[in-house]
C-alpha cells in the first residue's frame, strides 16, 4: 500500500472539503464549511439526503464504488466522514490518492465493539466487563461469568439501541442469539449508572486540541432524547472526564473531532461506553450555545485550520425531534428561547430523527 497522503498546510477559503455520508451530521458539517468560505463535496446515494441538499457538489455512488471514490478524490482538498461505518478497502483507496481525516486506525477502532474496548482497556481506560460471542454456548458461559443483568450487543453497525437484547437471567441462549441477529456479538456487564455524559473533543494536525463542556444525555428507548449542557459533574469528575478524552484521542492520533460516551456510576467513577470519531448528537446544543459549535470545529480541525473557541456562553437543553415530533415546527418557532433546526427529511419514519431544538437558559 502506498503511504497515506497528508497535507502540511491549511486548507484556504476556496478549498473543497469532501465528505462521505450524506446524513444530517454531513449537512451541518456542509454548513459551518461554508460560512468558512469553503465548498463541501458529499459522496452519498442520493441528492434528497441531508447533506446532499447543502452541498456544493455531490458524487451519488456506493461507498464501494472504487473509481467514483477515485473522482471524489480527485475534486477535493481533504476528506472525512460523518459516519464510519465505511468499507475498509475504501478508505485505504481514498487515503492513497488524498489526506483523509481522521485516520484509517481511528475509524477501525470504532466500528467494532470489541476492538473499541480492548483499546480502551490497553490505554488505561475503563470500560464495563465485556466477552466475545460467537455463537449460543459462549453466549451461555458469558452470562454465567459476568452475571446478569448483561447486554448482548453486535459488534458492528449497531446504534441507537439497534442489535441489542438486556439479558435479565434465565434466558434462552439460543432465543437471546436469534434476536440480537449477528454473526459476531459482545456481551456487556449492564452499567447501573446514575447517569451518561459526553464529552466532545477536537484535536487538530499539530495536535492541540479544545474539549466543550461535558454534557448529560438522556435516553429513550435506547435513542437520545435529550442532552444538557452542562452535566451537573463534581469538579473531579468533570476534569477526569476531560482527561480522559483528551488521552483517547492522543492515542488514536485522532485529527478531527471525537465524542466519547460514558456513563457515571453511583460511586462516582467513570466508565466509556462508545466512541464516535465524528460531531456527535450530544454536541448540536453547540450550535446555538457555543462561540464554535462541534461542526465548525470539526471542519477546523479536519482542514488544518486553528481550532476555534469552545466557550459555552449560554448553559442549553437539546431535545431531538423524532418522527412526527417535527410536526411541532410552527409551536417551535414562536417559542423565542427556542432554536429549531430541521434536517429536510421528508419522511417522517417512526425513531427517525428529522431534526432537533435548542433551548437556551442564562449560564449558570
Ligand atoms: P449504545 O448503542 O452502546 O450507545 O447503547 C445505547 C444506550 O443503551 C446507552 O446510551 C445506554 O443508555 C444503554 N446501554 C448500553 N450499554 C449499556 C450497559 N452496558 N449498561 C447499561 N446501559 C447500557
Amino acid at each position: 500500500m502506498a503511504p497515506p497522503v497528508d497535507l502540511t498546510t491549511p486548507v484556504p477559503p476556496g478549498g473543497t472539503l469532501g465528505i462521505i455520508g450524506g446524513g444530517q451530521l454531513g449537512r451541518m458539517t456542509a454548513l459551518a464549511a461554508a460560512r468558512l468560505g469553503l465548498r463541501s463535496h458529499v459522496f452519498c446515494q442520493s441528492p434528497d439526503e441531508p447533506a446532499a441538499q447543502v452541498a456544493t457538489a455531490l458524487t451519488m455512488a456506493p461507498f464501494n464504488d472504487l473509481a467514483a471514490l477515485e473522482r471524489f478524490a480527485q475534486a477535493v482538498d481533504v476528506v472525512t466522514f460523518e459516519f464510519e461505518n465505511i468499507p475498509h478497502e475504501s478508505v485505504r483507496h481514498l487515503a492513497e490518492r488524498v489526506c483523509v481525516r481522521p485516520n484509517w486506525e481511528c475509524l477501525q477502532i470504532c466500528q467494532h465493539r470489541i476492538d473499541e474496548k480492548d483499546f480502551l482497556n490497553r490505554i488505561g481506560i475503563p470500560t464495563t466487563p465485556y466477552r466475545r460471542i460467537d455463537g449460543p454456548p459462549s453466549l451461555a458461559l458469558a452470562a454465567d461469568e459476568l452475571g446478569c443483568p448483561s447486554v448482548l450487543k453486535t459488534t458492528r453497525l449497531g446504534y441507537d439501541g439497534k442489535g441489542q437484547v438486556l439479558l435479565r437471567g434465565g434466558e434462552d441462549a439460543e432465543a437471546a442469539w436469534a434476536e440480537m441477529g449477528g454473526s459476531e456479538g459482545i456481551l456487556e456487564g449492564f452499567v447501573g449508572f446514575e447517569r451518561e455524559i459526553s464529552v466532545i473533543i477536537a484535536r487538530g494536525p499539530d495536535g492541540t486540541h479544545a474539549a466543550f463542556d461535558p454534557v448529560e444525555n438522556i435516553h429513550r428507548h435506547h435513542i437520545l432524547d435529550r442532552t444538557i449542557a452542562p452535566a451537573a459533574l463534581s469538579k473531579a469528575t468533570d476534569r477526569e472526564a476531560r482527561r480522559m478524552a483528551h488521552h483517547i484521542a492522543e492515542a488514536m492520533g485522532l485529527v478531527g473531532l471525537l465524542a466519547v460516551e460514558m456513563f457515571v456510576t453511583g460511586d462516582g467513577r467513570l466508565l466509556v461506553n462508545e466512541l464516535a470519531p465524528r460531531p456527535h448528537n450530544s454536541g448540536h446544543w453547540t450550535l446555538d450555545a457555543c462561540v464554535t459549535s462541534q461542526f465548525e470545529q470539526f471542519v477546523r480541525a479536519v482542514c488544518g485550520l486553528p481550532l476555534g473557541s469552545p466557550l459555552r456562553h449560554s448553559d442549553a437543553e437539546m431535545r431531538n425531534l423524532l418522527g412526527d415530533q417535527a410536526d411541532e415546527w410552527l409551536k417551535l418557532l414562536h417559542d423565542p428561547s427556542a432554536k429549531l433546526h430541521l434536517y429536510g427529511k421528508a419522511e417522517a419514519r417512526p425513531g427517525r430523527k428529522m431534526g432537533h431544538v435548542t433551548w437556551l437558559k442564562r449560564r449558570g
